[in-house]
């Protein structure tokens, strides 16, 4: 058996490694370092991809939602909601750009900010919504399009985890994650669905005028030669890494149905035992592309289990185990834990598994009949 990886990035190259290599050389051949022919061209392939009117590349995600909401305007003291239970990036460009984060629960069974408790936390100092399509299922978008609409915000999608992921309305129509909201942020850091060799993001939106403003922040404000319109900042993709997106992206979904199947394979294994809850998908099966496979345990001891799993050379995960809440960086005498009964439970029971697109069937049986085995003593 191949030995088990969180994420095996080196696997994924060998099968592409004739189209990468050269591609790379290419930008060295040319010195087209900064700004290269190759950003363009990832850059208009990613838009036809998505169905989106713009793609601006940039040097990572959490960069990214930092300037989706400075493309907004957002101002000190605007409050922006988002989930409590991501990654930190997600709240710390709130609080870095002076605006205020309001943290609200998530749902228990898709782990996705809850739209009721987004309704509960408006204020007539909010001004965006941030949900994030958490391990690659995305938010409830339709109604949380239809709360800002009603109280005229923004809606910024966190698709980091999400990138490839069709998200379907009730009506039967559909759209990629991180083309519904207002504008939206990706990353490409090496571990995402689509990632690339070192940092990378974009930032998505249909908009054209928030897409000038946009294309200006991300090169020190500049919207023409050494004129400063705005207070900017310097981010950019390396062409380099432009070449190692293009060439993935023509496999993402082969690459997200790697996930999807791997993530059914575990589901089989699991499905009668009781003290595990498979991931919860809901709408249609393009839903959900899985930059983690995560299971909810109830009456067993996950911290032992993440021990016996790291004993038997098994890695596994706990994204995430502290609610952003209670992270000193964001506390608020305002938050209530009375509200956030959902993350509070999730952070001690989640545990996230080996997800990636080489996963064999042989592993995901050695993965789980581990897991039988530490839980049926
Ligand atoms: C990875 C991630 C980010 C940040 O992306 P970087 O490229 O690492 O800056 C932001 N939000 C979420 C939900 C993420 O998973």
């Amino acid at each position: 058996m191949k030995k088990i990886q969180m994420v095996d990035l080196k696997g994924q190259y060998s099968g592409i490694k004739d189209v990468v290599d050269p591609a790379i050389q290419e930008v060295i051949d040319t010195a087209t370092f900064i700004n290269g022919p190759k950003v363009h061209e990832f850059q208009k392939n990613l838009e036809n991809y998505l169905g989106v009117k713009h793609v601006i590349p940039c040097a990572n995600g959490t960069d990214a939602l930092q300037i989706a909401m400075m493309g907004l305007g957002l101002k000190p003291g605007d409050e922006v909601i988002t989930a409590d239970f991501t990654f930190a990036a997600t709240v710390e460009v709130i609080a870095l750009l002076g605006l205020t984060p309001v943290l609200v629960d998530v749902e228990a069974d898709t782990f996705n900010i809850d739209v009721e408790a987004i309704k509960k936390a408006i204020t007539p100092k909010t001004k965006a919504i941030v949900p994030v399509h958490l391990f690659g299922q995305c938010a409830n978008m339709e109604a949380i399009m239809e709360v800002a609409k009603a109280h005229n915000l923004y809606v910024i999608e966190d698709n980091a985890q999400a990138i490839g992921a069709t998200y379907t309305y009730a009506n039967g129509d559909k759209a990629k994650a991180g083309t519904i909201g207002d504008v939206s942020s990706t990353s490409f850091f090496p571990s995402k669905n689509l990632g690339c060799y070192g940092d990378g993001g974009a930032i998505f939106t249909n908009n054209d005028d928030l897409a000038h403003t946009i294309r200006g922040i991300v090169n020190h404000g500049m919207y023409k030669r050494y004129h400063h319109d705005v207070v900017g900042v310097n981010s950019r993709l390396d062409s380099i890494q432009a070449a190692v997106l293009d060439a993935k992206l023509v496999h993402l979904d082969t690459y997200n149905a790697s996930r999807r199947r791997a993530a059914h394979k575990y589901n089989e294994h699991f499905k009668d035992v009781s003290e595990i809850t498979t991931p919860y998908e809901y709408g249609a099966k393009d839903n959900h592309v899985y930059h983690q496979y995560t299971l909810k345990l109830s009456g067993v001891d996950r911290d032992a289990l993440v021990q016996y799993l790291n004993d038997n050379n098994i890695p596994c995960g706990v994204y995430y185990p502290i609610p952003l809440h209670n992270q000193k960086a964001y506390q608020d005498s305002r938050y209530n834990e009375a509200d956030f009964t959902v993350t509070n439970q999730l952070v001690k029971d989640v545990i996230s598994l080996p997800m990636h697109t080489e996963l064999d069937d042989e592993q995901i049986a050695f993965i789980a009949n581990h897991i039988k085995t530490f839980i049926n003593g």
